[in-house]
């Protein structure tokens, strides 16, 4: 296959705007896949968790053949995750290609999550098709949604291509337009070898499989390569495409996609934006990308503390499938050993989460989720910047007199699109988790509801917890959602923690605004006194930032009952009769003197 006839392409779409079914037509209408075998569940959808949510977590790839004018064309379907949590993901397979379907649902119209991909792909030079689907359905309005695409996107309507991914409907002239409108990938097959590597997977068998794209020179079986990024050595093994399974072929030429199999054992060789080239005819590597930066973290802790081995064991398999996940081991006092997993997002943490859960059947604890805070030191002549990710590390108080000159935390540009009557709503949701620089547009004017695009500047940590939920609420489930990347931002964020008995829990520390101390303070000490059960004597609970009391409760004592006759000053002797009759004791977790159920941490955590 010369370049000229290769075409790579990706899908970008909302969730259940219809990307799997129009991938399944584009297979099969290529004879890629058999319209009758083809099983209930989509072809490109694989992990159990992304059929559960209906949403593709890990990029998959298709080659398939199409004939068109009395030539044979190699069209590569790049598959993308449709979710901003995987903006990375995305921008590392847009990389691979020269154009990309915009899929619009018409009858949801245009959702913010397809924005910042949109936004990626028209960066990176990609021509875009702007396709129209579900036509078949009696609610389509292909009018009013071809005028959004329009004023969103800024695209021709008169490129829209209608069609039904269900019937079939208009798909074939998707296939034609993917090969009249986008380029051919350039590439010079006399030129030296630069492979570029955008993703990779683990087999138990095979080792490391990458996938790459050859930018220029042929790849062949038997041949020496090195990676410009650690200049180690490989000899490949095997080679192929995927169609959409693997198929071994001899030689990869310029421009196209496909596996490549070399002894590489561990996936951390498989450096994603490394280039490789032939053993002794050295490349300039290709621009790079930023790694994956974690934006969210989390403690991990097993259930039963004996399990750590089994835990760490079992995130290390799920880390080999998905390298964006960062791990630190971190130990707490109340919560013994554990884990601190970075993810790119929440959805990306309950994701991990899940498959760690389905995949490996471990019982889990986690603590609530943090953003990287940055922590800025005054120094003798210049100032240090610490990253700081686990509240416990955070300084206790930010004022003056104090060594932290300023603390900054993660900000997104976030957009949400939502019918005219749910503005004030949203304006006011923004306004509550702090959001500022709030501007708005109208996307269409047709209609009985208008569609409007709001944007606004928010801190990071106000949407990693319930953001989501709370803007699905207050919109009756109609607003979409999506933010980017926007820098740092000074903050007056001050570390709240949590004493029982005058004694700090450290896995409850909290990093808060401090506008919201109050109102957080009380609510996580109303919380707290509601899940410890009582114990033999009076408990103060409180909640502080640096030496102030912000909240206070007191959990009043348990009845004498099996200690009656004990008395005070034999706290020891009374634990131990406690501990002598209680069958769950085993589970308990000390703080200082109050003993708490491992129940209590979860009701914490996992409830609000
Ligand atoms: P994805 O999340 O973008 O991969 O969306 P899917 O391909 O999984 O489709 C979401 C839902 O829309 C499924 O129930 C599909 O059967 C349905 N769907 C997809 N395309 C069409 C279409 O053209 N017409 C109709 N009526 N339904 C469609
Ligand atoms: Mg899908």
């Amino acid at each position: 296959f010369p370049c000229e006839v290769i075409r790579n392409f990706s899908i970008i779409a909302h969730i259940d705007h219809g990307k799997s079914t129009l991938a399944d037509r584009l297979l099969e209408l290529t004879g890629t896949i058999d319209k009758r075998v083809k099983s209930t569940q989509q072809f490109l959808d694989k992990l159990k968790v992304e059929r559960e949510r209906g949403i593709t977590v890990k990029a998959q790839t298709a080659s398939m053949m199409y004939d068109f004018e009395a030539k044979e064309y190699l069209l590569n379907l790049i598959d993308t995750p449709g979710h901003v949590d995987f903006a990375w993901e995305v921008s590392r397979s847009l990389a691979a290609c020269q154009g990309a379907l915009l899929l619009v649902d018409a009858t949801q119209g245009v959702q913010a999550q397809s924005l910042s991909v949109f936004h990626t792909a028209v960066e990176r030079g990609l021509k875009i098709i702007p396709v129209l689907n579900k036509i078949d359905l009696p609610a389509a309005q292909p009018e009013r949604i071809i005028a959004q695409i329009e004023s969103t996107f800024g695209l021709n309507p008169e490129e829209v291509l209608p069609i039904s991914a269900k019937s079939g409907e208009g798909v074939q002239a998707v296939l034609e337009a993917i090969v009249r409108r986008i380029p051919p990938p350039g590439g010079d097959a006399d030129k030296p070898l630069k492979a570029f590597l955008f993703d990779s997977s683990y087999d138990r068998y095979r080792g490391v499989i990458s996938l790459m794209s050859m930018q220029s020179g042929a790849l062949r079986k038997g041949d020496k390569i090195v990676s410009c990024h650690s200049r180690k050595k490989y000899e490949v093994t095997d080679i192929g495409i995927l169609h959409p399974d693997e198929v071994s072929t001899s030689v990869l030429l310029p421009g196209q996609v496909g596996y490549v199999s070399c002894n590489m054992k561990e996936s951390s060789e498989a450096h994603i934006g490394d280039t490789f080239y032939l053993a002794g005819q050295p490349v300039e590597p290709m621009p790079g990308f930023q790694q994956a930066k974690a934006m969210v973290f989390a403690g991990v802790y097993p259930v039963d503390s004996s399990d750590f081995i089994k835990l760490e064991e079992s995130v290390r398999r799920l880390t080999l499938t998905d390298r964006s996940v960062t791990v630190q081991k971190e130990s707490s006092t109340a919560l013994g050993q554990g884990l601190r997993l970075g993810f790119l997002g929440t959805l990306h943490m309950d994701v991990f989460r899940q498959r760690l859960e389905d995949e490996y059947d471990a019982n889990i604890l986690m603590t609530a989720p943090t953003v990287p805070y940055k922590v800025i030191y005054r120094e003798k002549g210049t100032d240090r910047t610490v990253v700081m990710s686990n509240p416990t590390d955070f300084p206790d108080t930010t004022d003056a007199a104090s060594k932290v000159r300023e603390v900054q935390e993660p900000v997104v540009k976030a957009s949400v699109i939502v019918p005219e009557e749910y503005l004030g709503e949203m304006m006011d949701l923004c306004f509550v988790h702090r959001g500022e620089d709030l501007d708005y547009k109208y996307l269409d004017s047709s209609g009985s509801s208008p569609r409007i695009i709001m944007t606004c500047t928010i801190p990071l940590s106000e949407i990693v917890t319930d953001f989501f939920d709370r803007l699905k609420s207050r919109s009756s489930g109609f607003a979409s959602f999506d933010y980017e990347d926007a820098g740092y931002k000074a903050s007056n964020l001050v570390k709240m923690v949590f004493l029982l008995n005058g004694k700090p829990v450290d896995a409850l520390a909290l990093i808060v605004h401090r506008s919201a101390e109050q109102a957080v303070g009380r609510r996580w000490v109303k919380k707290l006194h509601k899940v410890i059960p009582r114990q033999l004597f009076e408990i103060p609970i409180q909640a502080a930032v640096g030496k102030r009391i912000i909240a206070r409760e007191n959990l009043s004592a348990m009845r004498a009952d099996v200690t009656a006759g004990l008395y005070g000053g034999h706290y020891e002797r009374k634990m131990k009769h406690l501990e002598n009759q209680k069958e769950s004791k085993r589970r308990m977790k000390r703080v200082g003197t109050v003993d708490l159920p491992q129940e209590a941490f979860f009701d914490l955590l996992s409830s609000d």
